[in-house]
């Protein structure tokens, strides 16, 4: 099948990636995450997706909005909590690309993380798919998270220490904050499992 992948990073992109082109499918690539906030980090993990891409020959589609008022606006009033609306804004965007490149179905490197909210990817991913009638590929890529991690440390990738937003950079800098995340521990911490 040719598979549009959402790309949310290069690191988390390795083994989905990986993974597929084994499995037999032609992929493209495609980077939109306007929740990477503040912009210089932006600038940063796009960067890397297109050193990436570079690396492995990957044809990467870019949408390189910034859409920081809307993405705050949305996530401040998101009625069903930020990542829902997170998720839901990057996957529909990737549907209606995977639509407009002829391709089968889409999927997202979102679904490698074992820090992220797996489940709600996967049921919002499959509830675009209906919207947007074309089908969501799930395949739960967390097995290979340590290969990932490995081979974009040989690649000399960089690794961002927060999920995006600028409420998980707080809760993951912010001493005071009571929910700080487990999230992106592992790179920090050498003796967590990774
Ligand atoms: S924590 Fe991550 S998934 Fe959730 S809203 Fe922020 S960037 Fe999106």
């Amino acid at each position: 099948m040719k598979v549009l992948l959402h790309v949310c990073c290069g690191p988390c992109a390795v083994y989905p990636l990986q993974r597929l082109c084994e499995d037999g499918h032609e992929v493209v690539g495609f980077f939109y995450n306007p929740n990477i906030h503040p912009y210089k980090e932006f600038s940063r993990r796009l960067e890397t997706a297109r050193e990436f891409a570079g690396k492995r020959q990957l044809n990467l589609l870019v949408d390189d909005r910034y859409q920081l008022e809307e993405f705050l606006r949305g996530a401040l009033n998101a009625e069903n909590g930020r990542c829902s609306m997170c998720y839901e804004i990057r996957l529909r965007e990737a549907a209606r690309m995977a639509k407009r490149q002829q391709c089968d179905c889409f999927s997202t490197s979102l679904l490698v993380s074992p820090f992220q909210k797996h489940e709600l990817i996967r049921t919002i991913g499959e509830q675009i798919a209906l919207t947007e009638q074309i089908p969501f590929l799930y395949i739960d890529f967390r097995s290979g998270w340590n290969e990932g991690v490995r081979i974009s440390k040989e690649l000399e990738l960089y690794r961002q220490p927060y999920c995006g937003c600028i409420f998980s950079e707080q809760e993951r800098y912010y001493k005071g904050c009571k929910e700080q995340k487990q999230c992106f521990q592992a790179d920090l911490n050498p003796s967590a499992k990774v």
